[in-house]
């Protein structure tokens, strides 16, 4: 099969890192966006032995000028796939600590960012070969496994993410475009500390799979990285 361009945001550590590593080696192209030059010196090692499929780009999904000067870049040629990846934890905090500035923060990254660049590289996936999108998400920005509270600025924003997913799944049917939820997992990142039971290598590997065989009728659906649907 001929190889596809991904692009993925928040590429420089942890779950986004491997996907561009899972990518290249079985033969895409990937346009990774990174948002400091520590990130993009840890994703220039890749480069090797991958003959020009890997670039890297800076990027912000928080910041309007930032997205714009990526989709400048990335627009260059069409789009197949994007992976919306970047996110924060914000502070887990209970109810009488929340810092609201922070929740604010959160949710420009989790919630906004992922609109911002879907919005920004659109015209791109309209000329790509397959227009799925997939949004990383989590199961702690589900409403009915909720039961145990706390972490207000970081699952607030995934609800907002999903119901802002939800919405572009019915916005892009007419465009073909296949917008989709994933949970990743409980990932052994920065964000998902030591004791996370999965290596990023099998929920990248998981994940990939669940966006290989996305079709129609998935679009604006919340799968997790074994391709099981998680409940809203
Ligand atoms: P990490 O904290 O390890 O990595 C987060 C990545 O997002 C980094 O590359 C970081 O870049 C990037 N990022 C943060 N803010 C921005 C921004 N404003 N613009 C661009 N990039 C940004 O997290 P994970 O790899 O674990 O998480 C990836 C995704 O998976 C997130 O959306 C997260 O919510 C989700 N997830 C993770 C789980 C887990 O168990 N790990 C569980 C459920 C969901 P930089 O290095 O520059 O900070």
């Amino acid at each position: 099969m001929k190889s596809m361009r991904y692009v993925i945001t928040g590429a420089s550590r942890g779950i986004g890192y491997e996907f561009v590593q899972q990518l290249l080696e079985r033969g895409d192209i990937v346009d990774a966006g990174v948002r400091t030059e520590e990130g993009r010196r840890r994703l220039e090692s890749l480069k090797h032995d991958c003959a020009g499929r890997l670039r890297i780009h800076a990027l912000d999904v928080a910041d309007e000028a930032s997205v714009r000067d990526f989709a400048d870049e990335v627009l260059r040629e069409p789009v197949d796939v994007l992976i919306n990846n970047a996110g924060v934890p914000g502070l887990w905090c209970a109810l009488t600590d929340v810092d609201y500035a922070d929740v604010v923060r959160t949710f420009a990254v989790n919630a906004l960012g992922p609109l911002r660049v879907t919005s920004a590289l659109l015209p791109g996936l309209l000329r790509g070969r397959s227009r799925k999108v997939a949004y990383v998400t989590s199961r702690m920005g589900s409403l009915s496994s909720n039961s145990d509270g706390g972490a207000y600025a970081y699952r607030m924003s995934k609800v907002a993410l999903n119901m802002g997913v939800r919405n572009l799944s019915n916005d892009l049917r007419a465009q073909g475009i296949v917008p989709v939820l994933l949970h990743p997992g409980w990932v052994r990142t920065d964000m998902g500390g030591p004791d996370a039971p999965l290596p990023p290598r099998d929920s990248v590997r998981g994940m990939l799979n669940v966006i290989d065989e996305l079709r129609a009728e998935h679009s604006g659906r919340f799968f997790d990285y074994q391709g099981a649907e998680v409940p809203w």
